[in-house]
């Protein structure tokens, strides 16, 4: 299921630097471990221009569940960073004011592809 998917470190590789970084400094190093193998599941659908945030895996169906927590990080180039964590596994990157991820994002191919995919086909238009 996550087969396929473009790597967090392939789409925002800066990024994805910071965000081990960051995780090894709150000393969440199990979380760090994880960063590089990531996989990309899209932005957040969401349409506010500061919000830079994406899925690192299915979006649940409804709420996380007990196994879920968050985890609030130091970003070292600003912005807000928060992570749903489920289990040992980032489930979600809460990425906010961070034009920077934003320019990545939209410059990556697979970003691109991965959003596109992601849209209902009647909000394509016509081909
Ligand atoms: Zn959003």
């Amino acid at each position: 299921m996550t087969e396929g998917r473009p790597l967090v470190a392939e789409v925002v590789a800066e990024f994805a630097r910071e965000l081990e970084s960051a995780l090894r400094a709150a000393g969440e190093l199990v979380l760090a471990c994880g960063v590089p193998e990531l996989r990309f599941h899209g932005q957040c659908p969401c349409e506010d221009q500061s919000c830079q945030s994406f899925y690192t895996a299915p979006p649940p169906d409804g709420e996380y569940g007990p196994a879920h927590r968050e985890v609030w990080l130091e970003a070292d180039r600003g912005g807000f960073l928060i992570l749903d964590v489920v289990g040992d596994d980032i489930a979600f990157v809460e990425v906010l004011h961070r034009p920077d991820v934003a320019e990545a994002l939209a410059a990556s191919s697979v970003g691109v592809a991965a959003a596109r995919a992601k849209a209902p086909c009647r909000d394509r238009g016509p081909a």
